[in-house]
């Protein structure tokens, strides 16, 4: 299983606990901040605990806002480096700066 990430709110540690199994018709995993109590939960008739610890994880660990910051952070780092080495930025760097410039703007 992946790793969770830290809180976004408070960024300290979470865990992940489950209820119920496959003799319950209920099953839920649920992702907690060990901080400020930030929860996540997915619960399941039809499916597995394992199934509902997956989309939990997945979905916590999800952030898009984070990602597109990250792209935009080694986006402008790559232009950077274009012009210490004095080479001439491609257009596919252009495309990510632009699309970068764009979700900031959206922020
Ligand atoms: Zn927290």
């Amino acid at each position: 299983m992946n790793e969770l990430k830290n809180c976004p709110f408070c960024g300290e540690k979470a865990e992940l606990r489950t209820t119920g199994n496959d003799y319950t018709k209920k099953r839920v995993a649920e992702i907690r901040c060990k901080s400020c109590c930030t929860k996540m939960r997915v619960g399941a008739l039809k499916h597995n605990l394992e199934w509902c610890e997956k989309i939990v994880t997945e979905n916590w660990n999800t952030r898009k806002i984070e990602s597109q910051l990250l792209e935009a952070v080694l986006a402008y780092q790559e232009l950077c480096t274009c012009y210490r080495l004095g080479r001439r930025p491609s257009e596919k760097l252009f495309v990510k700066l632009k699309k970068a410039d764009k979700a900031l703007e959206d922020m």
